[in-house]
């Protein structure tokens, strides 16, 4: 699923539904990414400059509680980001 730029985010945080603390650029600003969307400081902070699948991996490998978080989240939605959730959800 390409991302869809277009895509607007309600204003909570896109990964896990926490507070809108500030933006994420989903692909790391130091790697040259523009493109943001609404974020809380738990997940950027953790985050950092990982790419986006290797962050949610990391997560769902290793932060069970943010991973539920993130799981509950996008368990009913079809964005872009939701349907990457999934996928890396049911790699296991
Ligand atoms: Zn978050």
């Amino acid at each position: 699923m390409p991302i869809d730029y277009d895509y607007e985010f309600a204003d909570e945080c896109a990964y896990c539904g926490g507070s809108w603390e500030c933006d994420d650029h989903v692909k790391a600003y130091s790697k040259g990414g523009v493109y943001t969307i609404p974020c809380c400081n738990e997940c950027n902070l953790n985050k950092y400059n990982k790419g986006l699948k290797s962050w949610l991996r990391e997560v769902r490998n290793y932060w069970p509680e943010k991973w539920e978080e993130i799981v509950n989240h996008h368990r009913w939605r079809r964005n872009w980001l939701s349907q990457m959730v999934h996928q890396i959800r049911d790699e296991w």
